[in-house]
């Protein structure tokens, strides 16, 4: 039989455990929930045990880690599916049509909190495995999962994991679904993400507040230093003037700058999708360049002074901003934030102290395009879908893929079955139920492929 055919057959079984998993409202997040957490964990590992996998729920010092592997099979390649069981929070509840955590379906959509983000796109990759050994009574590669609890906490604990059973979660490839296509129908492989370094700035200028009257005229403003410090972070050809910035970020090649040129994308609907009128930038980049494979720098909070009603004349001591750069490779996320903070110190103006601090780091990531998996990749999903995948760049960040690259020597395999219109961490978040059943067999077909790819000489051989 085909998993074409396994897929129709089992269509309504493959729909019903997804909902059974979609209502455990596991909001990582919400101390709270902690049980219901659990519960997914839980839920994930019988799941896994039911595919045919041997699964184990490893306690962290946070929400749960599930762990499965598959029978050994000598000279394929390590496989290692990566996903998260855990969901944002449903609130503001009053905007969803319906309970978030009370699956139902609209117009060909599943409607559910982690319907898209995560559940449903790991769960397809569970049913695509479930699918080969009931059809193969064998896998094709030797196949390991990891399901965090942690993804949208900021996986805490996910890197020390990682670490200490670095030697069990080795691999040679990570396959992670938690992504879109570019559009509805068209597959794609994403093998670009950002990096990031957060900061929070503050800005000093008196020991207290001062009267405007008594002592404007004579004293350093915190308002005004920062605003001339952030409007100093960029030239007015919008490139980030903090001194060596760009010093590591890898040129597009001439392919690859064709390659995105060619990737369908409606700017007149991206304006209009994201409520703006003009889509400024880095001068000399295209869009989607600047979006996905350019790095950027922008204010992201900004606060001081008198916020209330009416007037206070009142010079303030302090001042606060948060500023986040998107970084691409090879950019280190601390060696931007050494740079970001010795800018801002030599610019301020005298008088003025300046206080950075680090509140997120993360190293960008990337596939290289020759890589064997990527071929696979992309013979499975023409397989599929019937049509070439696009490659895309995404210009998120997800941190633990570096960490997939740099502590398993896993190259990393980004294949979303979403859209970017799920309203993932939204209210009425949504997964298309096509979407779903053709990640399955986007799975099937990914792990023959991947098989096929190293089997005439093995990474052991
Ligand atoms: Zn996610």
């Amino acid at each position: 039989m085909s998993v074409d055919r396994y897929v129709a057959d089992q269509r309504d079984r493959l729909l019903t455990e997804l909902f059974d998993f979609l209502r455990i409202p596991s909001v990582s997040t919400d101390t709270a929930r902690a049980p219901d957490v659990r519960e997914a964990a839980t839920f994930s590992a019988a799941a896994l045990r039911r595919a045919g996998l041997e699964a184990e729920i490893h306690d962290t010092p946070g929400h749960p880690v599930v762990t499965a592997r598959g029978p050994h099979v000598p000279g394929a390649p390590r496989v290692l599916i990566y996903g998260h069981y855990d969901v944002q929070p449903a609130e503001p509840l009053e905007l969803w049509h319906g309970d978030p955590f009370e699956p139902r379906f609209e117009d060909g959509v599943i409607i559910a909190r982690g319907a898209s983000d995560d559940k449903g796109q790991v769960y397809a990759h569970v049913k695509g495995v479930e699918a080969l050994l009931a059809l193969d009574g064998a896998l094709p590669v030797n196949l390991g999962f990891l399901i965090e609890g942690e993804e949208e906490i900021g996986s805490p604990n996910l890197g020390a994991f990682v670490e200490q059973h670095a030697q069990a979660l080795a691999a040679d490839v990570v396959v992670i679904s938690d992504g879109a296509m570019v559009a509805p129908g068209i597959p794609t492989i994403t093998y670009g993400l950002r990096g990031l370094t957060y900061v929070t700035v503050r800005v000093r200028g008196a020991g207290r507040d001062l009267h405007s009257g008594a002592y404007g005229g004579g004293v350093p403003n915190a308002l005004e230093a920062m605003a001339r410090l952030l409007a100093g972070l960029k030239d007015d050809a919008g490139r980030v003037a903090v001194a060596g910035f760009y010093d590591d970020v890898r040129d597009l090649s001439d392919e690859e700058r064709a390659a995105i040129a060619a990737v369908p994308i409606d700017e007149a609907a991206f304006r209009a999708d994201a409520g703006v009128g003009a889509t400024p930038g880095e001068a000399g980049y295209a869009l989607l360049e600047r979006l996905w494979a350019r790095p950027t720098l922008d204010v992201n909070g900004l606060s001081g002074g008198f916020q209330g009603a009416g007037a206070k004349t009142v010079i303030a001591a302090e001042a606060m901003a948060k500023v986040s750069c998107r970084l691409v490779p090879d950019q280190d996320p601390r060696d931007v934030l050494a740079k970001l903070t010795r800018h801002l110190r030599t610019q301020a103006p005298e008088g003025i102290d300046v206080e950075v601090q680090a509140e997120g780091l993360g190293y960008p990531a990337m596939t290289p395009l020759e890589a064997p998996s990527v071929a696979a990749a992309q013979a499975a999903l023409r397989e599929v879908w019937g049509r070439e995948p696009v490659f895309a760049r995404s210009g998120g960040s997800i941190p633990i893929v570096a960490d997939f690259q740099r502590l398993l020597g896993a190259e990393p395999l980004l294949i979303g079955f979403g859209q970017e219109d799920d309203r993932a961490h939204a209210p009425n978040e949504k997964f298309a139920v096509d979407d779903y059943l053709q990640g399955v067999r986007v799975s099937a077909a990914l792990l023959r492929a991947l098989g096929g790819a190293w089997a005439a000489g093995g990474p052991d051989a």
